[in-house]
């Protein structure tokens, strides 16, 4: 049986409740920003080298042809290499997927052997 709460105590809870989920969502608002913003910082960065890129082949490639489908065919398959790819930890010597910032078994930091393309240093 539920015990007899006054109706000025419920709409006490319901408001607390109502708070409580307020507060939530605020919170899940500013994840959402803060992850929308990496975001855009990260596309502000693509954009940069591509454009760098495109000036780069204007400026002194004039004279070839470049196959762009081809260019992205061939980077595709760069990619999956490097996804399964593994790097050695500088401080235990284990091989660890290239695609981890930490080493998974000692923790060491492998942001340095893992930031190899210009995307990841600038
Ligand atoms: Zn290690």
């Amino acid at each position: 049986m539920t015990p007899f709460i006054p109706p000025h105590n419920r709409r006490y809870e319901a408001n607390r409740k109502t708070e409580k989920l307020a507060k939530g969502s605020v919170k899940k608002s500013e994840d959402n920003a803060e992850r929308i913003n990496d975001l855009e910082k990260e596309v502000e960065k693509l954009s940069l080298v591509c454009e760098s890129l495109s000036r780069f082949i204007e400026k002194n490639l004039q004279d070839v042809t470049l196959d762009l489908e081809y260019e992205i065919d061939e980077t595709t398959k760069l990619r999956e290499q490097r996804r399964k790819s593994k790097n050695q930890c500088i401080q235990c010597s284990m091989l660890v997927p290239s695609s981890f910032n930490y080493c998974m078994y000692c923790g060491a930091s492998l942001e340095n052997v893992a930031k190899k393309n210009i995307f990841d240093r600038i």
